[in-house]
């Protein structure tokens, strides 16, 4: 059975305005809605994560929709 390699990745975490933080791997990009130790989809071992500020953008979004 060969999985020699081991395969590592972060998780990308992305803050939401109005749902809870998600978790991208970086390796292919599957979307958690928790860190785990290893990514379901690939199975690579998640090292750490990186911080993805998006609310920050979404923030924009809302101002923009209800600018008067
Ligand atoms: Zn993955």
């Amino acid at each position: 059975m060969g999985r020699n390699r081991e395969s590592r990745a972060k998780w990308i975490r992305h803050s939401h305005l109005f749902r809870g933080d998600t978790y991208e791997c970086s390796r292919c990009g599957y979307t958690a809605g928790s860190r785990q130790e290893r990514c379901p989809e690939c199975d690579s071992l998640m090292t750490g994560d990186k911080y993805d500020p998006q609310w920050v953008d979404e923030l924009e979004m809302f101002d923009a929709i209800f600018d008067d």
